[in-house]
């Protein structure tokens, strides 16, 4: 095919085309970048003539040119589209991982964009006209909602952990039950942070049983720490047992040197149990019980941005706020934005709650549910390609929490007359907003659970595209 190079058109020719102009007007793309992009596009079907791959019609001129053209408008369609993009989350699971754990409340949102628009007192102190801390924006709220004796964030609850280990176990050991040292979704191994940390660390126990006797074997003058670690998405059951908080606070006190850090994954502020949802206890209630170190995530049940909050002794956070990487770990102002709105709407109590997102859709009634259900039922009918079915189902919290908790919802079953499942959701994928959705047993299932009320139209939308 080599003998049709000739025919390629030179990219000056190209640039005189109404169609490059057209492209630079359409996208809102400067000229240099439409070259580049026309040039690519020559570049590729000179490959594809070399290696005799060219797929189109007899080469010519005028096959090259439409080819070219055809290129240019999906490249600039495709670099002036946004990777990342809003999704309707249609599983259920509340706090997905996939797709970016926790939603923000409108009024954290409103507090990203005030401050992320405006110069704003981040490091400074107003009144005196002097030079701030970031940490204080949200430590007087940290200490009011876990009541402990002084709090700070870092950027996720990994670095939390690496922060703690590094700084107050260094080159020391740090002694961890065999049956908590999981891997957490999306990577996350004790083992390796500690590893990375310098902390040393002393395994005890079995994967299913840990006694106190264990750890208290392994306590000797290179003991900087006990740690207990929330096993998240992961549940030992029948012949287990694992040592309580109380058992091992109560042997901490026998070594005066000898620190506990609890690393409670999600970190619960709002009392799920009171709702009979899971049994994770409170921040405060574990503050209370004397654990020196306590860190978990911000985006996970508490609702707010991704974060890692770490609470405490004041003199140890003390020392981590002045360690070299508190630095390298510090969260920028839009997350202290968020985080602050967040924390706010915990510190007013009562329905304000239901203003974060992740609280709301975990406590919403099945009533509600069904309502979302019915009403996306209603606006189906005119399409006759659909069966709908309702259905009583279950759902999940994700996000590596309460792994074995099963929140009762209401469903659609969606099912195409003409599409497999597999297709159908492909379908829902393509929605603007694409719509993520779950298939069981050859079906496609929506859970409204984590649908809003504006989004059932859309979700509509999405499937009338069939
Ligand atoms: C989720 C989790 C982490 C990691 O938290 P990120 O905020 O995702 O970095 C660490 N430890 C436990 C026990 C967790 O559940």
């Amino acid at each position: 095919m080599k003998e049709y190079l000739r025919y390629l058109p030179p990219v000056h020719e190209l640039q005189k085309t109404a169609q490059f102009q057209e492209t630079v007007n359409k996208y809102q793309i400067n000229s240099e970048t439409v070259t580049q992009i026309v040039q690519e596009s020559i570049n590729e079907i000179r490959a594809q003539l070399l290696a005799e791959t060219w797929e189109g019609t007899t080469p010519s001129k005028e096959a090259f040119v439409q080819e070219i053209q055809h290129k240019l408008e999906q490249k600039a369609a495709k670099i002036t589209t946004y990777y990342l993009q809003k999704v309707i989350n249609a599983t259920g699971t509340v706090l997905h991982t996939n797709l970016g754990r926790a939603r923000l409340s409108e009024e954290a949102i409103k507090r990203v964009v005030e401050i992320a628009g405006s110069y704003s007192n981040l490091e400074y102190q107003v009144e005196e006209g002097t030079r701030g801390s970031r940490h204080d924006i949200i430590e007087g709220l940290l200490k009011k909602v876990t009541g402990a004796e002084a709090a700070m964030v870092v950027n996720n609850n990994a670095a939390a952990v690496y922060l703690v280990l590094r700084a107050l176990a260094k080159e020391k050991e740090v002694i961890v039950s065999r049956g908590q040292l999981v891997e957490i979704g999306g990577s996350f191994r004790v083992s390796s942070i500690m590893e990375e940390s310098g902390a040393k660390l002393v395994e005890v126990g079995t994967t299913n049983k840990t006694h106190l006797f264990d750890y208290e074997q392994a306590i000797n003058e290179n003991t900087a720490m006990l740690m207990k670690v929330h096993t998240s998405n992961f549940k030992t059951i029948g012949f287990t047992k694992s040592v309580s908080t109380e058992e091992l606070i109560e042997l901490q006190m026998k070594h005066s040197d000898v620190l506990f850090y609890e690393d409670l994954g999600s970190g619960v502020l709002f009392d799920y149990q009171s709702h009979q949802i899971g049994d994770e206890p409170v921040v405060a209630q574990v503050v209370r019980q004397g654990v020196d170190i306590i860190s978990f995530s911000g985006d996970k049940l508490l609702g707010g941005p991704q974060a890692g909050i770490i609470v405490g002794k004041k003199e140890l956070i003390q020392k981590l706020k002045k360690h070299q990487l508190a630095r390298v770990l510090r969260v920028d102002k839009m997350t202290l934005a968020a985080l602050e709105a967040t924390l706010m709407s915990y510190v007013r109590g009562g329905e304000g709650l239901l203003e974060i997102p992740t609280i709301r859709d975990i406590i919403v009634s099945e009533y509600q549910i069904k309502e979302r259900a019915m009403k996306f039922i209603n606006q189906m009918v005119q399409n006759p390609n659909y069966t709908c079915t309702l259905q009583k189902d279950v759902s999940q919290v994700g996000g590596g929490t309460m792994p074995d908790v099963l929140i009762p919802t209401y469903t659609v079953s969606l099912v195409h007359h003409k599409k497999n499942a597999e297709e159908l959701a492909t379908v829902l994928r393509a929605g603007e907003p694409s719509v993520i959705s779950r298939i069981n047993k050859e079906t496609v299932i929506l859970d409204f659970r984590t649908i809003s009320e504006v989004e059932i139209s859309e979700v509509v939308h999405a499937c009338f595209q069939l």
